[in-house]
């Protein structure tokens, strides 16, 4: 059984906000403060589990927990470990800032947990106070030292670009992937935050112009060749033992090879990263049989999924520490 939308995408790879909540502050995510608890109504270890059952009968195999921070999340191994389990499930993920991976590394990997994309905007650490409003980057570096020696593979860093503000980092943070086999992924700045709309547009650096700035101080990047519904488009440095990679959402945008469906820590199928349709299913994990009621639920999202989302600067209802990027 496979989850294919109108446009005749298959739906494989799920995104599963766990908390609104982040102890991180980062300029481009999150303008409020942090929450002291989880919402009433946000999604439970029982709703995951669920939810997983119903989306892996369907075909759907891959599995991202994100948020928010989901290591905030004190439930995250019990989740890790209900898609660990879950017949179907191959990949079992999680997108982090990586600021508590080593209090509780143990319980992931124990739970299942197979691969890290930790998010790493700077590698000087005045940049990185900056970035994330005065959070210490030697934690996310033993994160990130902490992961290869674990053997997760891969080990992913995402970094968005911001001009003006980290744009000078992307050499630096390029180089990461020389030594050790960390794939480092420039994310192009998308518009998920309610910026002012000319400051956004200020800040904007596109793909191409990272590169052009990583080629000028490490010549000419070799092509790898990556799985075409992977958003990243994957280079190396010569003789480099990781990669670099580009997800050129705004100038590049990949709906055509779109495979995802997120789950929003409030119980919402977004169909798309990009636009702003939210299926409400709270009542699918409240049935009786909320298993098939999921399975209902994700066919409906299927069928609204967009063709394709926009990039471009609006007021968005829910910014992207709510909707689990
Ligand atoms: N707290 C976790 C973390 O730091 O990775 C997970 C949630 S965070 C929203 C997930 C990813 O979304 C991060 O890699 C972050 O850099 C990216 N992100 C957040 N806001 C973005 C924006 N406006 N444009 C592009 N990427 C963004």
């Amino acid at each position: 059984m496979e989850l294919i939308d109108n446009y005749g995408r298959v739906l494989k790879d799920l995104r599963i906000s766990i908390t609104p909540r982040c102890n991180f502050h980062c300029v481009y995510c999150h303008p409020l403060g942090m929450e002291m608890s989880d919402p009433p109504g946000t999604v439970s270890v029982a709703d995951v589990r669920h939810f997983l059952a119903a989306a892996a009968s369907l075909g759907m195999d891959a599995v991202r927990f994100t948020g928010g921070e989901p290591l905030v999340r004190r439930e995250l191994p019990q989740m890790i470990e209900a898609a660990a389990t879950t017949p179907g499930v191959r990949d079992v993920a999680i997108t982090t800032n990586g600021s508590i991976f080593r209090k509780r590394h143990k319980e992931l990997v124990a739970a299942g947990l197979q691969r890290i994309n930790i998010s790493l905007d700077a590698v000087d650490p005045e940049v990185f106070r900056q970035l994330t409003r005065g959070a210490e980057i030697s934690a996310v570096l033993d994160a990130i030292d902490l992961s290869l020696e674990l053997g997760l593979h891969p080990v992913k860093l995402n970094a968005v670009v911001i001009g003006g503000v980290n744009d000078g980092e992307v050499p630096a943070l390029a180089e990461l992937s020389v030594d050790r086999p960390l794939h480092v992924r420039f994310i192009e700045y998308m518009h998920l935050n309610n910026a002012p709309f000319d400051e956004y547009r200020r800040q904007y650096v596109s793909g191409a112009e990272t590169r052009r700035r990583i080629e000028e101080r490490f010549g000419p990047l070799q092509p790898v060749e990556t799985d075409p519904s992977s958003p990243a488009r994957v280079w190396q440095i010569e003789g480099a033992a990781g990669t670099v990679g580009f997800i050129n959402s705004v100038s590049e945008p990949f709906c055509s090879h779109c495979s995802r469906l997120r789950l929003t820590s409030d119980k919402k199928i977004r169909p798309c990263l990009l636009t702003e349709l939210e299926l409400d299913i709270a009542a699918a994990f409240a049935a009786a049989d909320p298993v098939a009621a999921l399975q209902e639920a994700l066919l409906r999202a299927a069928g609204k999924k967009p063709e394709k989302g926009s990039t471009l600067p609006t007021l968005r209802q829910r910014v992207m520490l709510g909707i689990g990027g």
